[in-house]
């Protein structure tokens, strides 16, 4: 039978990317501002994220891998409001019920690290390490006690696809952390951490797609900057599509239609732009979602942010109907 635990981690954790995805989420919140992500075997073997941030005290370590330890939610309306990334307090523990976990840290204060590992529902005492100020989770063998779950992986390189993809678009919301991304011997992604967006995106996406960008910039009611493609590249799918919605990166049918009336009415043929818009509104005026794993939002009243995202993208293009 499943342990509470284990039916929680249903909720947050589908597959590598969604390790990943909550563990880069943590450091952020940490402070951080290097992260490397390491993993094996498309992270279905190992998956480690060491950061610098604030680090973690000895005394919180079991708490951190316990179940609603460090919940703070206090209603469904704080959902929208919140501005940390981290708002369930299950996303540890819920890793940790459905692998390998190894979690070591050191705060600042403290001249030595400390490390636990928990396995099952044991977690081990804890052990004094030398480690340098910050965080360093290593999940390994995810799903070993989950075999119905494990045979919905995908092959490795699957499931580093998805992981790439992700530490990528988390990486062009802060030009001001540096990132790695290694699979075993190889090194996917580095960023500066310079606060250069363009360093960035020339980092994730390569030579081709950053030198196809030109600059999107839109200061009337909802703000939207960003970039967009405004000559073909051979890239032809939505997979190039990246929206943030304050800072955080989100998913959106309407947004991302929107764009292909913008973009084709500009650029008729049927290729898809590549677009990194980053949109600032009040919380008010659109839901996150409540589940934790989806990234669609809604946007309560879409016609007045299509009207700025077409205008903004009409204007970067140089379309001269506007
Ligand atoms: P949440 O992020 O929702 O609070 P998590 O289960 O993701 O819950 O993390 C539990 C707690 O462990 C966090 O609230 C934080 O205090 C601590 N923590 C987790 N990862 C890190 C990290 N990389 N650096 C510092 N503290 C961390
Ligand atoms: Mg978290």
């Amino acid at each position: 039978p499943l342990t509470a635990n284990q039916i929680a981690a249903g909720e947050v954790v589908e597959r590598p990317v969604s390790v990943v995805k909550e563990l880069i989420e943590n450091s952020i919140d940490a402070g951080s501002t290097r992260i490397k992500v390491y993993l094996e075997e498309g992270g279905t073997k190992r998956i480690q994220i060491t950061d610098n941030g604030w680090g973690i005290e000895a005394q919180d370590l079991p708490t951190a891998v316990q179940r609603h330890a460090t919940s703070k939610i206090i209603s469904f309306d704080d959902l929208n409001s919140l501005s940390t990334l981290g708002f369930r307090g299950e996303a540890l523990p819920s890793i940790a019920a459905v692998s390998k976990m190894t979690l070591s840290s050191r705060t600042e204060e403290s001249p030595v690290g400390f490390s636990l590992q928990v396995e099952g529902d044991q977690i081990s005492d804890l052990r004094e390490i030398g480690s340098p100020v910050g965080t360093e989770i290593i999940v390994d063998n995810l799903f070993y006690n989950t075999p119905a779950r494990k045979k919905f992986l995908k092959s490795p390189s699957n499931e580093l696809g998805m992981v790439s993809e992700m530490v990528g678009r988390i990486a062009i919301s802060r030009p001001d952390i540096a990132f790695e991304l290694v699979h075993e011997r190889r090194t996917l992604l580095k960023t500066p951490g310079n606060h250069n967006l363009s360093q960035v995106i020339f980092s994730v996406y390569g030579n081709e797609i950053t030198r196809s960008l030109t600059k999107v910039e839109y200061k009337h009611g909802p703000l939207i900057r960003g970039y967009i493609s405004n000559v073909q590249t051979t890239r032809s799918t939505r997979q190039y599509y990246n929206f943030y919605l304050n800072g955080r990166f989100i998913k959106s049918k309407d947004l991302s239609e929107a764009l292909e009336e913008a973009y084709h009415t500009r650029i008729p043929q049927k290729r898809y732009p590549i677009a990194i818009l980053f949109f600032e509104m009040a919380p008010e005026l659109f839901d996150a979602n409540v589940h934790p794993a989806k990234l669609e939002v809604k946007f309560k009243d879409f016609q007045p942010i299509k009207e700025a995202l077409i205008h903004a993208i009409h204007n970067a293009l140089n379309d001269p109907s506007v």
